[in-house]
């Protein structure tokens, strides 16, 4: 197994496009993993080909349409309106178990290809309650997959203590922030770049990114 050869979690949003930049300076050899789970907008797979194919690293598309037949949600259906959770409710945009199916079918895919590191951008600091996303959960699954078939895969988040703004930061330091700002859609609308600057992933996008602009400014005067 080679020490130096990543797979990304790529979904062609903000998060896992930083984090694909920042694995293609921490390894030798990236590839990245996009799970089709019949997303509202289809548009989101395109822009993850097409980020994929910019950067130069070969991409795996894998059809996850049995999570959506499972667990029907605001992020795949017309019919059911993006919210945020009521009285520490999670919001409908929550998808059970995508994260643990994700991590754990990126794991077979790193063994098969021979990946040690497997890498996602799920975040603890900005996250919208999501039990997944949080720092103990991936820790427990790199044990699971380990146990699983008795490997040595570490699961990289760049991304777990940063607020957006940090975030931004991050690709800034990576020399990309305009390529992601332009480049990836993150809008539960289906707009790309600055998005539709209404919904909540927009306003938490939006928010962070002016929140960044801000602070590098304040600084770049003193
Ligand atoms: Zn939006």
């Amino acid at each position: 197994m080679k020490q130096d050869k990543a797979i990304v979690v790529f979904s062609g949003g903000q998060d896992s496009t930083t984090c694909l930049f920042w694995a293609k300076e921490q390894f030798k050899e990236v590839e990245a993993v996009t799970f089709d789970y019949g997303q509202r907008h289809h548009f989101e797979i395109e822009c993850a080909k097409e980020i994929a194919k910019e950067v130069g690293v070969k991409h795996h598309i894998l059809d996850m349409s049995l999570l959506n037949q499972l667990a029907p949600n605001a992020l795949t259906r017309e019919d059911i309106q993006v919210e945020d959770g009521k009285d520490g409710e999670l919001p409908s945009t929550f998808v059970p178990g995508r994260n643990l199916l994700f991590l754990s079918f990126a794991g077979v895919l790193a063994s098969q290809v021979g990946a040690k590191h497997i890498v996602t951008g799920v975040c603890e600091t900005d996250f919208s309650g999501y039990p997944d996303c949080r720092d103990i959960f991936v820790k427990s699954l790199n044990v699971t997959l380990n146990l699983s078939m008795d490997d040595t895969f570490v699961i990289h988040t760049p991304l777990m203590w940063l607020n957006k703004a940090e975030t931004w930061e991050l690709s800034d330091k990576l020399g990309v922030l305009e390529f992601v700002r332009n480049k990836t859609l993150t809008c539960y609308n289906g707009i790309i770049a600055d998005g539709c600057g209404e919904c909540p992933a927009c306003k938490l996008r939006n928010n962070g990114l002016n929140e960044y602009l801000r602070s590098r400014k304040g600084s770049s005067n003193v």
